[in-house]
C-alpha cells in the first residue's frame, strides 16, 4: 500500500477482511463465525480442536503447510463461552493465514525468532488487533479512554491499552492534531510476554508442528 504509513496500511487490510468475511459492521465478531467464514471462502482448509497438552502450553497455531488452524479445547470453550482472553488467539492465526505467513520454514527445533519471524508477529498482532477494534468502528473522540475500547470490542485490558495508543495516533493523524503524548515506539516481542500461553509458540511447539 503505497502511500499508507504501517497504521494505516494495517487498517487498510483489516477493513478489508472484515468485508470479506461479512462481518463489517460486528464491534464483536464472533471467533467461530471468524473461522466458519474463513472455512468456507478457503482462507484456510482446516480447523481443528485439540488437547490442551497437545499444544504444551499454546492456546492456537496456524499450521501454514496444512493452512490449518489448531486450537486448544480450553481455547476453544473460552471463545464459544465470549471470554475475552479466549478471542485473540483466533484473530491472531486468522491473521497469519491472512497474511500468508509460512512459520514452519523458521522452525529448527528450537524456538528461533529470526528477524522475518518477529516481523510477521507483530504484523499478525497489530493486524489482529485491528480486525477486532477497527478505527471504523471505535466512535473515536479526543477523550476516549482505553478503558472504553475494551468494553466495545471484548479486547484484555492490555490489548486495549496497545490498540487505543494506536487508534488515538490515528486519531490524531487524520484530524492533525498535535501529540498529546510523546509516540511510544511499539515493539511486539512476544518472548517477552508475561503469560507465554498467549503466544502459539513454545519448544514443544515447533517439534510438533513439524515433526523431524
Ligand atoms: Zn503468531
Amino acid at each position: 500500500m503505497p502511500g499508507l504509513d504501517y497504521d494505516e496500511t494495517t487498517e487498510d487490510r483489516a477493513e478489508r477482511i472484515r468485508e470479506y468475511l461479512g462481518i463489517g459492521d460486528d464491534t464483536q465478531p464472533d471467533a467461530l463465525v471468524l473461522i466458519e467464514r474463513m472455512l468456507n471462502r478457503r482462507t484456510i482448509t482446516e480447523y481443528r480442536i485439540v488437547e490442551d497438552e497437545t499444544l504444551q502450553g499454546a492456546k492456537a497455531l496456524f499450521d501454514a503447510e496444512r493452512r490449518a488452524i489448531i486450537v486448544t479445547q480450553s481455547t476453544s470453550q473460552g471463545a464459544m463461552a465470549g471470554e475475552t482472553n479466549h478471542m485473540y488467539p483466533y484473530f491472531h492465526e486468522a491473521a497469519h493465514a491472512f497474511l500468508g505467513h509460512d512459520h514452519q520454514r523458521f522452525f529448527k527445533g528450537k524456538v528461533q525468532f529470526g528477524r522475518q519471524t518477529e516481523q510477521d508477529e507483530g504484523d499478525a498482532h497489530a493486524l489482529a488487533l485491528a480486525v477486532m477494534a477497527p478505527y471504523s468502528r471505535a466512535s473515536l473522540t479526543e477523550n476516549t479512554k482505553a478503558e472504553e475500547i475494551a468494553i466495545r470490542f471484548n479486547l484484555t485490558d492490555a490489548h486495549a491499552f496497545e490498540r487505543h495508543m494506536v487508534l488515538m495516533r490515528m486519531y490524531r493523524k487524520r484530524y492533525g492534531l498535535a501529540r498529546q503524548l510523546p509516540e511510544v515506539q511499539q515493539f511486539y516481542n512476544p518472548l517477552a510476554l508475561n503469560d507465554p500461553l498467549e503466544h502459539e509458540f513454545s519448544d514443544a511447539m515447533v517439534g510438533w508442528a513439524k515433526p523431524r
